[in-house]
């Protein structure tokens, strides 16, 4: 009989050691549970989640590397991370995603050095600001946090807005335009004169995930702050597009969650004396959720073949974000559906990742944005403006 969660075998390949590593990683989210849960209800960030996270890194995900040596190892821990709580999906993007890759890709040598083996172990905590208060979509081109030249280092300048893990971060990587309108990155730690953090409230979705807007006024660092390998926009875009296929991964991982707890619910819940899962209606919205879960998983494991080749690129990565995002949002919302007023309640299993979707739907590039993407790719016209 097909596995009611991988119908069609998807992750049949799986290695002996990715299997041990999804398995170990179902462990600590399951301790973690009712902790991740009180947190997200809190709108705080549980911090006492990074140590056994960090070990599971340590343990399973070897040498630093991006994209990642093992793409499917990747994918199954932001999988594993958005079927239990997207919240820590997130936290491990901005950190292990975007902002070491950029001090691994970007960084001197001694950035490096100083970095990425303390983040490695969890030990300390990176934020990736590109986003600002009047730039989202339009990050390519219209950055306004500017960064001017002055004797012997630099003056960064502006607003950031959303930058996850900025509140409890060691290291933040600040995009601003250059006096040529080039992009430049820096890194910036927390206390530097004129750098101002200040939490965004009341967030109905991604509640853990401590969202900020970043205030730059007149902050003067060193050279030595400046990530020398970055110059252009493109190059951050490169890090975006291997971002997307973990997204995509997160996604299909928060419609599994949800689908599984509807599954577990309308066999237990009774009504008109018999389980809902009995009735016609209730296993058409069933079945509907898993031809959404199942295309979603065998795309992923043919993209991340491909990536495994080395032939992950930028239009494969955005198809993959919008598809897996918009299945994702049927998902959800028939999972919620299907368990009545109690989808509503985060103790139904549900409820979060019906919230945490609306998120995903819209960060690293919006339906609209990876649309576009893919809609050059196959025309060769940039359809943006
Ligand atoms: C929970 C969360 C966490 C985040 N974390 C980070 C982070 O860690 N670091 C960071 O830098 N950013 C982060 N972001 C920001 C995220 O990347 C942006 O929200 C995203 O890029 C969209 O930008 P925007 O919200 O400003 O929307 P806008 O760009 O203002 O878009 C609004 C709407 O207009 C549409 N639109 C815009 N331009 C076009 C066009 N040319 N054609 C058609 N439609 C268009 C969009 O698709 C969208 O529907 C986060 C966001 C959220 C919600």
């Amino acid at each position: 009989m097909s596995d009611p969660v991988d119908f069609y075998a998807a992750f049949a390949d799986l290695t002996p050691a990715q299997r041990a590593a999804w398995s170990d990683l179902q462990a600590v989210m399951a301790e973690l549970g009712p902790t991740l849960d009180a947190a997200w209800l809190a709108g705080t960030f549980p911090l006492e989640a990074i140590p056994p996270l960090g070990a599971f890194v340590q343990e399973h995900l070897g040498p630093y590397s991006w994209p990642p040596a093992d793409p499917w190892l990747m994918g199954l821990v932001k999988l594993e991370l958005g079927r239990t709580d997207p919240s820590m999906a997130s936290f491990f993007a901005v950190h292990w995603g975007l902002t070491m890759s950029c001090i691994a890709a970007f960084g001197s040598d001694d950035q490096r050095a100083q970095w990425l083996p303390r983040m490695s172990r969890f030990e300390a905590i990176g934020s990736f600001a590109l986003s600002e208060p009047l730039v989202g979509s339009d990050a390519a081109r219209g950055l306004r946090c500017t960064a001017t030249p002055t004797d012997g280092g630099w003056e960064l300048s502006g607003q950031k807005k959303w930058a996850g893990n900025a509140t409890l971060a060691d290291v933040l990587v600040i995009l601003a335009r250059g006096p040529e309108g080039e992009v430049l990155g820096f890194l910036l730690e927390p206390g530097t004169p004129g750098l101002h953090i200040s939490r965004i409230e009341d967030k109905i979705a991604k509640r853990s995930v401590e969202n900020v807007v970043i205030t730059l006024d007149r902050c003067v660092i060193p050279e030595a702050a400046r990530l020398p390998g970055l110059h252009h926009f493109k190059q951050v875009a490169a890090t975006l597009g291997v971002g997307r296929f973990a997204v995509a991964w997160e996604a299909t991982g928060i419609a599994m969650g949800a689908y599984e707890a509807a599954l577990r619910y309308t066999r237990s819940r009774e009504q008109f004396g018999r389980p809902i899962a009995g009735f016609q209606l209730v296993q058409d919205k069933l079945v509907r959720m898993l031809s959404e879960i199942t295309a979603m998983q065998c795309l992923l494991a043919q993209l991340t073949r491909l990536a495994a080749e080395g032939k992950l690129d930028a239009s494969r990565a955005a198809l993959a974000k919008l598809t897996c995002a918009g299945g994702m949002r049927r998902v959800v919302a028939l999972a919620r559906e299907v368990l009545g007023g109690n989808g509503i309640l985060v103790e139904h299993g549900v409820a979060k990742l019906f919230a945490d979707a609306e998120a995903v739907y819209s960060y690293e590039g919006t339906q609209e944005m990876n649309t576009l993407i893919v809609g050059r790719a196959i025309t060769g016209i940039a359809a943006f403006v």
